[in-house]
């Protein structure tokens, strides 16, 4: 025999799971079973390519054995089991333990909602919510003799021969005191229907079947209720929730397919997970081929839950030929495809359920939209963005933006900003607003990806409204007498401009008259045609992370010669030229603030104040 400490996280969790877990602690018994499932489901795979099982003939099935006196509960399955090795390494450390705040992500997910802890792959622990010791004694199915596991879940586990063992696992719990409960007949055949419904193998209590074994996919959909539905998303997705839509569809040509999808109501990347993995799992004829496929569906689909059946896969493929597998890659396309379909139905059907989902799982299409050029003009039809003509909070689409559009529009302007306000007291939707177009709100750092990826929608170009050469005088309007008077003049502003590109030499590529700031004094805008400023700053932010030294390219500052304080500052250049500098310096300062761009806070702060000084005469 021989002892091992657990892995220094694999004490924590547990030291969650015995201590902070009291409630629901039903769940325990649906992750053993999903655990026995699991190794079933490897060996029926197994089984169709290799030479060599050891007990080959003995039936793919789970026991439940129960006994009220000695209290404790036993779970047997004849799946692939585990050797002395697998033991050690699978149940004394946490294998996809991921980033480091899993556990306090953990901890704090375990104080919310107990059922949370399955996400987090770490099933077998939960034995020891309500067992004070666990043995697990396994035999591999490559034959070799078996061992046992034996543990109190505190520090440490020991490993001793275990001979004589038939193929698979047998799970015995030793129930705590105030456990007792589950080795009572009625009590785990309750849990088993609840949880466990759908397990795709027999599920013997005391000897008696208590599941009915079904692959509810390749039902029709007319025989299958909608309680039977949401039980299945349940399991198949370790949810309690219940789905936000499902697609249940089938198709002979030019592919068999089954297929079952749902869309759960939460987002766990954006509840601190980290990232998920696929939730949909692919079976060829009822047998599971590949669980959590990263292969069927575009990873920014990972979020979907379900089943994708396809009798046309060969069935002994293997795990990592289905990576490149023709038939794989064309399924993946006819379902991604049928997918993105549906929800512009059900978008079509009830805009505000839609908004729901694109309010919680919008960010997977606009990574789609920026990493999967395939699927561009289905998700283009998909996106959603606040504009200037939407309500506060009811995004828009793009095809109802050129549904409004002007008859001599040709273009969709966005203008990135940290949020509503902002962009709308920004210098950026000045002339826009006068003009009375139509103006896109972009608030999120990927959304200028995004629309730069799409490049155009419905023959109409997308336009950042921070680009350079940006031209709304298209429609024909002259400049009227009452604005040219109102400007500083000709002469003037020729040796303004030459004044400011020379003091603003070090930060700006050219100093240009604006043609569209109508209120404020002056705003950056890029000469580069491709980067808006939210890109810029994106890649600021991951240049930072890597320790690469920013490379901010120099832009443009426009200046707004009817402005009072620019036509101040024509003469101010004149009269006293030092201090005009401050000036022109801060005004770049805060044009470069308005782009939503860094600048240095303490030389900004340092001149600020000497500028405040003189204001107020010091
Ligand atoms: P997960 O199921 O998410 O991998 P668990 O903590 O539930 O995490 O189980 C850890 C690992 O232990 C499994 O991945 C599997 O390799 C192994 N394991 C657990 N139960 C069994 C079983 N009944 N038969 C074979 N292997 C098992
Ligand atoms: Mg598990």
């Amino acid at each position: 025999m021989s002892t091992h400490e657990f892995q220094a996280e694999t004490k924590k969790l547990l030291d969650i799971v015995i201590h902070s877990l009291y409630t629901e602690r039903d769940i325990f018994l649906r992750e053993l079973i999903s655990n026995a499932s699991d190794a079933l489901e490897k060996m029926r795979h197994e089984s169709l390519t290799a030479e060599d099982v050891f007990d080959a003939k003995v039936p793919l099935e789970i026991s439940i054995d129960l006994d009220e006196d000695k209290h404790t509960l036993t779970i047997i399955d004849t799946g692939v089991g585990m050797t002395r090795e697998e033991l050690e390494k699978n149940l004394g450390t946490i294998a996809h333990s991921g980033s480091g705040n899993f556990l306090a992500d953990l901890a704090e997910a375990a104080q919310k909602d107990v059922n949370l802890i399955g996400q987090f792959g770490v099933g077998f622990y939960a034995a020891f919510m309500v067992a004070g010791k666990v043995t697990v004694q396994s035999r591999s199915w490559d034959g070799s003799e078996g061992n046992e596991w034996v543990s109190d879940g505190t520090g440490s586990f020991t490993i001793a021969d275990c001979p004589g063992l038939h193929r698979g696992t047998r799970l015995i719990l030793e129930l705590k005191e105030d456990a007792h409960e589950y080795a009572t007949k009625w009590k785990i055949e309750n849990i088993i229907k609840e949880y466990s419904a759908f397990v795709p193998f027999p599920i013997k209590l005391e000897g008696e079947t208590v599941n009915t074994v079904q692959a509810i996919w390749t039902r029709s959909k007319s025989e299958i209720s909608e309680d039977e539905y949401n039980e299945f998303y349940k399991f198949i997705g370790n949810a309690t929730d219940e789905p936000q839509f499902r697609l249940h569809f089938s198709a002979d040509a030019p592919l068999a397919i089954n297929a079952l999808l749902f869309v759960p109501k939460e987002n766990f990347e954006s509840m601190g997970f980290g990232r998920v993995e696929s939730g949909v799992n692919l079976y060829c004829q009822r047998i599971l081929i590949d669980q959590h496929s990263e292969n069927i569906l575009p990873e920014w689909l990972r979020f979907l839950k379900g089943v994708v059946d396809s009798e046309d896969l060969p069935l002994n493929i293997s795990r990592q030929s289905l990576q490149d597998n023709a038939l794989v890659m064309k399924l993946r396309k006819v379902i991604t495809k049928r997918f993105l379909k549906f929800l512009k139905e059900e978008a079509k059907k009830d805009e505000d359920s839609y908004l729901d989902f694109w309010n919680t799982f919008g960010i997977y299409l606009k990574e789609g939209v920026t990493s999967d050029f395939e699927f561009q003009k289905e998700l283009a039809e998909l996106v959603r963005f606040e504009s200037s003509r939407s309500e506060d909070g009811k995004p828009t689409s793009l095809a109802e933006y050129v549904l409004r559009m002007g008859a001599d529009q040709d273009t969709i302007y966005y203008i990135n900003g940290a949020n509503r306000a902002a962009i709308e007291a920004g210098p950026y939707v000045e002339m826009f607003n006068k003009k009375d177009i139509e103006i896109i709100y972009t608030m999120e750092p990927i959304d200028d990806f995004v629309l730069n990826h799409l490049g155009e929608f419905d023959g109409k170009k997308l336009v950042s409204a921070d680009r350079a050469d940006l031209d709304l005088s298209a429609d024909g309007d002259k400049e009227s007498q009452e604005e040219k008077d109102d400007k500083l003049e000709s002469g003037a502003s020729g040796e303004l401009i030459d004044w400011l590109k020379k003091t603003l030499e070090d930060q700006v590529a050219d100093v240009i008259e604006s043609k569209r700031l109508v209120d404020s004094p002056a705003m950056i805008v890029n000469p580069d045609g491709y980067m808006t400023s939210s890109m810029e700053r994106v890649m600021a932010a991951s240049r930072m992370e890597k320790g690469l030294p920013l490379e901010n390219s120099k832009k443009n500052l426009e200046i707004n010669l009817a402005s009072p304080l620019i036509k101040q500052l024509a003469e101010l250049s004149k009269s006293d030229e030092p201090f005009a500098a401050e000036v022109a310096a801060q005004i770049y300062d805060n044009a470069m603030i308005q782009a939503g761009l860094v600048v240095d806070p303490m030389v900004m702060v340092e001149r600020n104040y000497k500028i405040l000084n003189k204001a107020v005469g010091v």
